[in-house]
């Protein structure tokens, strides 16, 4: 049932269509017109205003035929850099570009999806309970779209998001939480020839700290990382401020609590130490996600991938997506693979097979929603 000829066109229509973080208008245009088209009715949740965008997230809601639980289907519309005039290639069965831009499957891959089973469900007139198909923008820039969506407009009871890589039947179930941290370290400045003596140099107090500190994988749900450092002005002054962004994640909130407090801790001690100051600034960035096996969304997805010959794999994530933001907003949801590969790089593509299979999938899937 699902067109592949229709699917690549589209994809290829999608992928040259500009439509970078918080501009993408032209991309929100293009998508409104097509669901019209299909006799559906979108409207815009206004949260473009709210975060200096050309558009807000669309919303589109598709009346069920059938009374099962309402779900969300989500893909974000915003693609990384550089991501301005696409030229997609069809080379055998892969979708690339020239090698000068990203081809944008990330996430155009999960919105072609997404249209093509809205089309497929439509021509055949398969029985599926409500539909709310939400396309966000901003999800590059930190989830922006997702945080700021109007959900006094959602009701779906469970959510799947097409905006991940891997094998298609291979599913997003859990990942972490990310705490943003933002440390300032503070010394005093001097003339480092003359009289170094009244200095304090924040570089030494940052790197003391830094040195101390446990960082990388901490273990298989936790992780850490100082991303940037920024500090001085000259050789000949004793340095008084270092500036530096870190991040913390876990899939366990105890652990992400204690990694966060042991860098805090780090950068204290190093300050009382040669004298120094610090501000420590975390904040929760997203929360994480842990759908369990008796939930009845894995037995959903089970379900459809066994009806169209997959197998399904529950995956943990190391990366955050609009998956989180919507899981934390208590809808249940999910991150499918869409067969997007080398995401974010001049190298990205896209398998044809995989883009079909995954949009057969996302069909099963619907047909599997029951009460
Ligand atoms: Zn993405």
């Amino acid at each position: 049932m699902v067109n592949k000829e229709r699917m690549v066109n589209e994809f290829i229509e999608l992928v040259k269509t500009d439509s970078l973080s918080l501009q993408e208008k032209k991309m929100a245009r293009l998508l409104k017109k097509k669901l019209e088209e299909m006799g559906l009715s979108v409207f815009d949740d206004g949260a473009g205003i709210k975060l200096g965008g050309n558009t807000g997230n669309l919303i589109c809601n598709v009346e069920g035929t059938k009374k099962v639980p309402p779900i969300l289907l989500m893909a974000h519309m915003d693609t990384v850099i550089p991501g301005i005039g696409k030229k997609p290639i069809v080379e055998g069965n892969i979708i690339k570009t020239d090698g000068t831009t990203i081809l944008g499957g990330d996430d155009t891959a999960g919105i072609e999806c997404i249209m093509e089973v809205l089309k497929v469900l439509k021509e055949n007139k398969i029985e599926h309970g409500d539909i709310q198909v939400v396309f966000t923008i901003g999800e590059e820039k930190g989830l922006l779209g997702a945080k700021n969506l109007d959900y006094s407009k959602i009701y779906a009871k469970y959510g799947f998001v097409l905006d991940d890589g891997g094998d298609i039947g291979e599913v997003a179930v859990t990942a972490p939480s990310q705490n943003k941290i933002d440390v300032r370290v503070k010394g005093k400045a001097a003339h480092a020839g003359v009289e170094p003596e009244k200095g304090i140099s924040a570089i030494k107090i940052a790197s003391s700290a830094i040195s101390e500190m446990t960082l990388g994988r901490i273990d298989d749900e936790t992780t850490a990382n100082i991303g940037i450092i920024n500090g001085g002005q000259a050789t000949n002054i004793v340095c008084d401020l270092v500036e530096i962004k870190a991040e913390a994640r876990s899939r366990n909130q105890d652990k992400l609590n204690r990694q966060t407090a042991h860098m805090k801790e780090c950068f204290d001690k190093a300050a009382i130490k040669y004298g120094g100051a610090v501000e420590f600034v975390s904040s929760l960035e997203y929360p994480s996600f842990n759908i369990s096996s008796e939930d009845r969304i894995m037995t959903i997805l089970e379900r459809a991938a066994n009806t169209c010959g997959l197998t399904f794999k529950p995956v943990p994530t190391g990366g955050g997506s609009d998956t989180n933001i919507i899981n934390g907003k208590g809808i249940q949801a999910v991150d499918i693979s869409v067969g997007m590969e080398n995401v974010h790089s001049v190298n990205e593509q896209i398998n044809i097979d995989n883009l079909v299979k995954a949009a057969e999938f996302l069909l099963a899937i619907i047909e599997s929603i029951d009460n």
